[in-house]
C-alpha cells in the first residue's frame, strides 16, 4: 500500500548530481536570448530604433508600417537563433503567465510558405479569453479579450519559441490581466514623481520605479514530491509530521549549497543569464531544502516579468534536475515558509535613486521628501496595501512568526527617526535665516549617506527602509508582483501629486520660497502619518495591541483583507490616478476571492482523499496487526497474556481514539464545505470557507499527525518531513 513512498525514497537516494555544461562566459552569455536595444540597433532602421525608444521612454505610439518593420527584423532574428514559433506571453489573472504559440510560416500544399508573422501579429492578437479568470467583466460586456504589445519589455526567445510581452484586455478596455494596470500605475508614478523632482532639478524628464525581488523556494526531490497527492495538487504538505530534526540547528542558513542543488541553481543561472534575468545572489535559506535567488533591480515593469519568467523557467529546468519547486508560501508546518520580498524605489533618467541619501543639503531634502511622502502614502493606503499580497497561500505565512505580522507598519531605524523628529519642529510659514542654515547644516546635511541601523534584521517590519530602498517583506512566494506594485506605485503617485499641489500652494498663494514650502509640507506629514511607524518587535503582544489603538488595519485573513479594495476610497483612488476602473477594480476583488475559494475547495478534497484512501487504510492495517498480535499472545499464554499485552492495549486505544476522531473531522469537514458550496455570493462563500472549513484542516492534521508517531514506519503511506527536507 505504501509502495510508492519507498520507492520514491529509494529513487530519489540513489541521484546523482546532473552534470551541465558552461557554454560560455556569462559575460557573454548575458541577454543572448533577448531583443534588447543592443539588438534593436543591429536590427532595426534607426527610424524603426527611435520609434521604439520612443514608446519606452514616453508611451508614444509606434505607428503600423514601423511595427511591420520591427516585426520583420524581430522575426529574422528570432529564425536565426533556431526559433520556430512566436507567442503573446501574458499575465492573465490567474497569477502565471499564459501563451498560445503560433508558427512563423505555414506551408501551403504546393510547397510556398505562407508568412504568418508581421506588424499586425506582433501588436496585436486574440487569445481564446474565455478559459481565463475575468470575475465578470466579459459577461458584463460581452466583450472579447485582445493582447497587445507592451515594447517596454523586451521580447526573448524561449526554447524555440519568440516571447512577446503584451497586456491582455477586454475590447471595450477593461484589464484582464496584471500587467496593464501595473503599467499605468508605473505611469501614474512617473508623471508624479517626475514632477516633484523637477522641484530639485530641472532636468529630469522621467522617473522609473525599480524593483529588486527576492524569490525564495523549497527545492524537493520529484519523485517524494510526485508521491505525494497534496504536494502534487496544492503545492504544499496537508499533513505531515515535524521530522526529529527541524531547522533548530541553523545548520543550513547561508551553509553549502548540496551539489544536487547547486547543479540545478548553476543550470538556472545559465539560463538566466542568456534570457537578460540578472540574476545574482543566491544562498540556503532558513530551512533546509529552502533557497533564495535575487537578481539586480530592474525598472519594475521588466523586474515583474523576469520574476514570472524565473518561475517559468525554474519549473522546467528542475524537471531536468529531477527536482520539484514549491513556491508556495509555506509547504511544510512547523518549518521557514518563503517569500519574495519586494525592494523598491524610485530613479530619475539622470540617474539618481530617489531614496538614496546625498551628500549635500539639497540632496537630502530630496531624499527627504520622497521619503515621508512614501511613509505617507502607505500611511493613508495601508489597509489597501495588505490587499495587495493577500492569498490563501500566503494567509499560512502572514503573522506565522517567521515573516511580517498581518499589520503593515515601516521600520526606519533609530537616525532617521530623529531627523524626522527634527523636521517636526521646523516653524509654520516662512523660516528665519538662522533657522534655514540651522536645518541645512544639522538636521538634512547630517543625513550620513550610509545609514547605519538601515536594516531591521528581526524582519518583523512589513515595510522597511533599508538604506536606499524600501523593502515590502509581506508579498507571499507565489504572487505576482504586479499586484503590490501596482498599488504601491499609485498610492505613492497619489501622494506626489496631493505634496506638489500642497507645495505650489504655498509657493504661489504664501510667498513662501520653494524648500520653506517643502519644509512645512513635510512637517504636516510627518505629524500626521506617525502611527505607521514602529521600530519594535512585530510580534510581541503589545504591538497588535498598540496598532489597534493606532487604528491601524489588522486584517488576519484574506476574505477580510480583500474587503477594502472595493472602499470609496481605493475606488476614488485608483480612479483619480486612470490605473484602474471600478468595474476592473470589483473583477478583480471577484477573481481573488473565487481563487481564495477555489483553494479552499481543493484542499479540502485533498485531504478528505488523503485520509479515506491513503492514511485511514494503513491505520486500519496496523491497528489488525496489533489486534493479531494480542490475539495470538491469548491464544498461547491465557489468562497472563493482559500483563504481556500492556503495551499493545496502550498502542491499540491510541489507534482507535485517534483514527475515530480523524474520521469524524473528516466527515465534518466534508458537510462544512457541501454547505459553504449552497453560497453564491463570493464574499460570504469565501468567508464560509475560512470560518467554518477551514479550522477542520488543522484538527485533521492533527489527528493525522499523531498517527504519523504511532504507525510502524513501513505502513506509512506519505514521504514523511524528513524525507521530503533531508534527501538532497
Ligand atoms: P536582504 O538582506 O533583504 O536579503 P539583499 O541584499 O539580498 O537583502 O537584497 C537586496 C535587494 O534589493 C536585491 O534584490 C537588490 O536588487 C534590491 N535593490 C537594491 N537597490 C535597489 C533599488 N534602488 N531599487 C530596488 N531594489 C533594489
Ligand atoms: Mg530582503
Amino acid at each position: 500500500m505504501s509502495k510508492l513512498r519507498f520507492q520514491a525514497v529509494l529513487e530519489s537516494r540513489n541521484r546523482k548530481p546532473v552534470t551541465i555544461e558552461e557554454t560560455g562566459r556569462r559575460s557573454e552569455l548575458y541577454a543572448q536570448n533577448v531583443f534588447n536595444e543592443e539588438r534593436m540597433l543591429q536590427h532595426l532602421t534607426k527610424e524603426a530604433f527611435e520609434s521604439v525608444k520612443g514608446a519606452i521612454f514616453s508611451g508614444s505610439k509606434i505607428d503600423r508600417k514601423i511595427a511591420d518593420q520591427v516585426a520583420e527584423a524581430m522575426k529574422g532574428w528570432a529564425i536565426g537563433k533556431g526559433a520556430t514559433h512566436y507567442t503573446h506571453w501574458f499575465q492573465p489573472l490567474t497569477g502565471t503567465t499564459a501563451e498560445k504559440h503560433d508558427a512563423f510560416f505555414d506551408l501551403l500544399d504546393d510547397g510556398r510558405a505562407l508568412e504568418k508573422f508581421g506588424g499586425g501579429q506582433l501588436v496585436q492578437q486574440e487569445p481564446d479569453a474565455s478559459s481565463f479568470p475575468n470575475g465578470g467583466i466579459r459577461n458584463t460586456f460581452e466583450a472579447r479579450g485582445y493582447t497587445a504589445w507592451d515594447p517596454t519589455s523586451p521580447a526573448f526567445i524561449y526554447g524555440t519559441t519568440l516571447c512577446i510581452p503584451t497586456i491582455f484586455v477586454a475590447y471595450t478596455g477593461e484589464a484582464l490581466d496584471n500587467k496593464a494596470p501595473l503599467l499605468r500605475a508605473l505611469n501614474a508614478v512617473d508623471d508624479a514623481a517626475t514632477a516633484v523632482a523637477k522641484y530639485f532639478d530641472k532636468t529630469v524628464a522621467k522617473v522609473n520605479a525599480t524593483l529588486g525581488w527576492e524569490q525564495e523556494f523549497f527545492l524537493i526531490d520529484k519523485a517524494l514530491a510526485n508521491s505525494r497527492p497534496d504536494v502534487m495538487l496544492t503545492g504544499r504538505t496537508l499533513v505531515g509530521n515535524l521530522a526529529a530534526k527541524g531547522q533548530q540547528l541553523d545548520d543550513h542558513y547561508f551553509g553549502v549549497i548540496p551539489s544536487r542543488a547547486l547543479n540545478f541553481i548553476m543550470d538556472l543561472e545559465i539560463e538566466c543569464t542568456k534570457l537578460g534575468i540578472p540574476v545574482k545572489t543566491r544562498h540556503n535559506e532558513v530551512a533546509p531544502n529552502q533557497f533564495e535567488l535575487a537578481p539586480v533591480f530592474e525598472e519594475a515593469n521588466l523586474a515583474v516579468d523576469h520574476n514570472l519568467l524565473l518561475m517559468d523557467v525554474m519549473d522546467k529546468i528542475a524537471d531536468r534536475h529531477n527536482f520539484k519547486v514549491l513556491f508556495h508560501e509555506k509547504p511544510f508546518a512547523g518549518v521557514n515558509g518563503s517569500g519574495k520580498h519586494n525592494n523598491w524605489s524610485l530613479a530619475t533618467d539622470t540617474g539618481v535613486n530617489l531614496l538614496r541619501p546625498g551628500s549635500t543639503p539639497m540632496k537630502n531634502l530630496q531624499f527627504l521628501t520622497f521619503f515621508v511622502n512614501t511613509i505617507k502614502a502607505v500611511d493613508t493606503y495601508e489597509e489597501l496595501l495588505r490587499s495587495s499580497i493577500a492569498s490563501a497561500s500566503n494567509d499560512h505565512r502572514l503573522g506565522g512568526g517567521e515573516a511580517p505580522p498581518t499589520i503593515i507598519s515601516i521600520f526606519i531605524g533609530k537616525q532617521l527617526s530623529n531627523v524626522l523628529d527634527e523636521l517636526e519642529g521646523v516653524s509654520k510659514g516662512k523660516l528665519s535665516p538662522e533657522e534655514k542654515t540651522e536645518l541645512k547644516l544639522n538636521v538634512v546635511g547630517k543625513i550620513p549617506e550610509i545609514l547605519l541601523d538601515n536594516t531591521d534584521r528581526n524582519r518583523t517590519s512589513a515595510f522597511a527602509f533599508t538604506g536606499n530602498k524600501f523593502e515590502m517583506r509581506g508579498v507571499g512566494s507565489t504572487t505576482n508582483c504586479a499586484k503590490p506594485m501596482t498599488v504601491l506605485n499609485t498610492i505613492v503617485a497619489k501622494q506626489l501629486r496631493e505634496f506638489k499641489k500642497e507645495v505650489d500652494l504655498l509657493v504661489d498663494g504664501k510667498n513662501l520660497k520653494k524648500d520653506e514650502a517643502v519644509f512645512n509640507v513635510l512637517r504636516e506629514y510627518i505629524k500626521t502619518s506617525k502611527r505607521i511607524r514602529f521600530d519594535g518587535d512585530g510580534y510581541s503582544i503589545d504591538w497588535e495591541k498598540e496598532a489597534k489603538k493606532r487604528k491601524l488595519s489588522n486584517n488576519k485573513n484574506t476574505p477580510e483583507a480583500l474587503a477594502v479594495m472595493t472602499a470609496k476610497e481605493s475606488i476614488e483612488l485608483f480612479d483619480s490616478m486612470k490605473v484602474l476602473s471600478e468595474v476592473e477594480l470589483r473583477a478583480r476583488q471577484e477573481v481573488d476571492l473565487e481563487a481564495y475559494i477555489l483553494n479552499n475547495q481543493i484542499e479540502g478534497r485533498v485531504l478528505n482523499e488523503l485520509v479515506n484512501n491513503h492514511v485511514l487504510p494503513s491505520c486500519l492495517e496496523y491497528q489488525t496487526k496489533v489486534v493479531a498480535n494480542i490475539s495470538g499472545l491469548k491464544n498461547i499464554y491465557g489468562a497472563d497474556y493482559k500483563k504481556m499485552t500492556e503495551t499493545q492495549h496502550i498502542i491499540l486505544e491510541d489507534l482507535i481514539a485517534h483514527i475515530s476522531e480523524l474520521k469524524k473531522e473528516c466527515d465534518a469537514m466534508t458537510k462544512a464545505r457541501k454547505d459553504a458550496n449552497t453560497i453564491t455570493d463570493s464574499n460570504k462563500k469565501a468567508i464560509a470557507y475560512c470560518e467554518t472549513v477551514k479550522p477542520y484542516f488543522e484538527k485533521i492534521r492533527y489527528h493525522s499527525d499523531r498517527l504519523e508517531r504511532i504507525l510502524d514506519d513501513r505502513l506509512w503511506p506519505l514521504a514523511k518531513y524528513q524525507e521530503l527536507l533531508f534527501t538532497n
